[in-house]
């Protein structure tokens, strides 16, 4: 997957906060910095990371929300967990991304060798069983 579309699946609201967490880095917290010559580069690189940081926690949102897992507790433990050992614990641990059922659209684990929903065969998706012997 390119960054590209990594940032198009991130959600809307995700993007605000990640703008409004620069603007407050850059403008707020760092202001005791004002007499130094440093304050622009510290601001730039505070709300850089502040940024990302809502950025990525939009990210995991909607990333697990493809891959059938419950999005706002992984989104929720991605960004408590500090020192960003909750984003890597969700690329540990996701899910591989559901295909559409060609039934009735759902989203189907690659490995279902039936959609859970309405029960149609995934004949397309991974290793075809050997027919039995009759
Ligand atoms: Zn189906």
């Amino acid at each position: 997957m390119s960054w590209r579309s990594a940032f198009g699946l991130i959600p809307g609201p995700a993007k605000i906060l990640a703008a409004l967490a620069f603007v407050v880095f850059f403008f707020g917290v760092f202001e005791e910095y004002r007499a130094s010559g440093l304050r622009t580069l510290i601001g730039l690189a505070g709300g850089t990371l502040a940024g990302a940081y809502f950025l990525l926690a939009g990210y995991v949102y909607a990333d697990a929300v493809r891959r059938g897992m419950p999005p706002i507790p992984w989104a929720a433990l991605a960004v408590l967990i500090p020192n960003c050992v909750g984003f890597v614990l969700y690329f540990l641990l996701r899910k591989p991304i559901l295909h559409p059922c060609p039934s009735c659209g759902r989203g189907v684990a690659p490995d279902a060798a039936f959609c859970p929903r309405c029960g149609q065969p995934q004949m397309n998706m991974g290793p075809q069983p050997s027919r039995e012997e009759s």
